[in-house]
């Protein structure tokens, strides 16, 4: 049956796929669309990709996501994405000490690229100090053992800017937005009374105040709180995070690094250009990440708030990861203060393949995008339209993105599986906890 583009749409999360979502269910003729977020403007700040930017690269160990970032890349470079894409090249890269695993990764890598034809003239291989230095001659470290490669058809993305100006946009075309802890947070799914699991049917969302909106569809894009309104997320979905910290330059320090390709040094962690705006250099460890698993249930949720790690914070084995990485190529910033630290999460799943399907037992009234795996952002150009093909044809057609409840790997290890991640996960509350007892023990 064709679908009827004036029926009610509700979107649960104004992240980054949330915001494609609307976009291109407008764009495809949707007329009835309503975005729910907990937070209570636009860059959330519960977003995963509330950040000053993130990589956009086409390099992938499968074929698949190369050409799906390759197309995402193409349509970055649009008049409603380009102000915020910034092609300054990318270098991916293993240092000297890197495990064989952080080295195979970087040689697959560069296989996906080095001979497609998109790619083409674009890719330099990087042997060595002096390779490095000259793509980055401001770089006065020693850089010990670093190969790799760059790739100048790569770069970032100003992710909160983008998520501020796509809402703009789609507030300016009808798009009705609800924000807020209390009007905007969805506690509740509603579903039709039935006994029969073949007929059930979710039939809106309840708000924090207890509000109930109808929809004739719900789309869930809460990113790494998913679980937490379909608990059978959690079965193959773990909310994880990563650590993220900056330096605080001076405008002379920010002008010096103007320019500079991303750094992505697969065991140690990757920087970006310092932002011209707030003059603050951006930097993540790379690891196995830490999760949030409630112990009966093996299910990772972010932490609530009140038990959130501690306010402008990262692990101590991240910070010195991200130490090294400045004694490696920009010593003098290595000792600088870290300011504007945070955890911040992303739904991952084990085999880092995306999850764009309809719930188990809802016909087709529910909609869950979640699995970004931490590599979801640089797609966002394009999330929405893989939703709007998934409501046409009434089934996932691609077997990778099927709802994978079956496997039940939520909240087991699963992060030296991870070809592109080096390092074990974590218990975040654990880790918090030993750093504590450290502290009290120095007194
Ligand atoms: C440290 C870090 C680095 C990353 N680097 C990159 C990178 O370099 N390149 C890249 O491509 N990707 C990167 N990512 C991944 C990227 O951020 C995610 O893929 C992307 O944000 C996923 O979008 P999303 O909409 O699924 O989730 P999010 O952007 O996290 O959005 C989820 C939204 O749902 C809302 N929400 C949740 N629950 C509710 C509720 N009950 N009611 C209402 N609203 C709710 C939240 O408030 C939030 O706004 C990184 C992630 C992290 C954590």
């Amino acid at each position: 049956m064709p679908v009827d583009k004036s029926e009610s749409v509700a979107i649960i999360g104004a992240g980054a796929w949330g915001l494609s979502t609307a976009l291109h269910l407008i764009n495809a003729g949707y007329s009835n669309v309503t975005v729910f977020d907990q937070a209570s403007e636009i860059p959330s700040q519960y977003s995963g990709a509330y950040d000053l930017n993130k990589i956009v690269r086409a390099e992938y160990e499968d074929e698949f996501y190369t050409e799906l970032a390759l197309k995402a890349i193409n349509r970055w470079k649009t008049p409603l994405w380009g102000s915020n894409f910034h092609q300054a090249g990318y270098v991916l890269a293993t240092s000297g000490a890197a495990p064989e695993k952080a080295v195979h990764h970087l040689q697959t890598a560069l296989l996906s690229v080095k001979d497609h034809p998109a790619f083409a003239q674009g890719i330099v291989p990087l042997n060595g100090h002096d390779d490095f230095q000259k793509i980055y001659w401001q770089f006065s470290g020693p850089m010990t053992g670093f190969r790799g490669y760059f790739n100048r058809l790569a770069g970032y993305a100003h992710s909160s800017n983008t998520m501020a100006d796509i809402h703009k946009h789609l507030a300016g075309r009808g798009v009705k937005f609800v924000f807020g802890p209390v009007e905007g947070k969805v506690v509740k799914l509603l579903y039709n009374t039935t006994r029969d699991p073949a007929q059930q049917r979710c039939t809106g969302v309840q708000v924090q105040s207890g509000k109930t909106y109808q929809a004739r569809r719900t789309i869930l894009c809460a990113g790494a709180w998913a679980a937490t309104l379909v608990p059978d997320i959690g079965s193959f979905v773990d909310a994880k995070c990563w650590s993220v910290a900056h330096v605080k330059l001076t405008q002379q320090e920010c002008d010096y690094l103007r320019g500079i390709p991303v750094l992505n040094v697969r065991d140690l962690g990757f920087f970006f250009e310092p932002d011209p705006t707030t003059k603050l250099f951006k930097l993540c460890p790379l690891g196995g990440g830490y999760v949030n698993s409630n112990k009966g249930k093996g299910t990772s949720l972010p932490p609530s708030e009140s038990l959130t790690a501690p306010k402008n914070y990262i692990p101590a084995s991240d910070e010195e990861k991200l130490r090294r990485l400045l004694r490696e190529t920009l010593p003098w910033m290595a000792d600088r203060p870290f300011v504007e630290q945070k955890m911040c999460w992303f739904a991952d799943t084990s085999d880092s393949e995306y999850c764009v399907d309809f719930v188990p037992n809802s016909g087709d009234s529910l909609v869950v995008l979640t699995g970004d795996s931490g590599h979801g952002f640089k797609m966002m150009p394009i999330v929405g339209e893989w939703v709007v093909k998934l409501l046409a044809d009434g089934k996932q057609e691609l077997p990778r993105w099927r709802w994978k409840q079956s496997e039940g790997k939520g909240g087991k290890e699963w992060g030296d599986d991870v070809s592109w991640r080096v390092g074990t996960t974590k218990q975040i509350g654990e880790v918090i906890g030993e750093q504590n007892r450290m502290a009290k023990a120095r007194l």
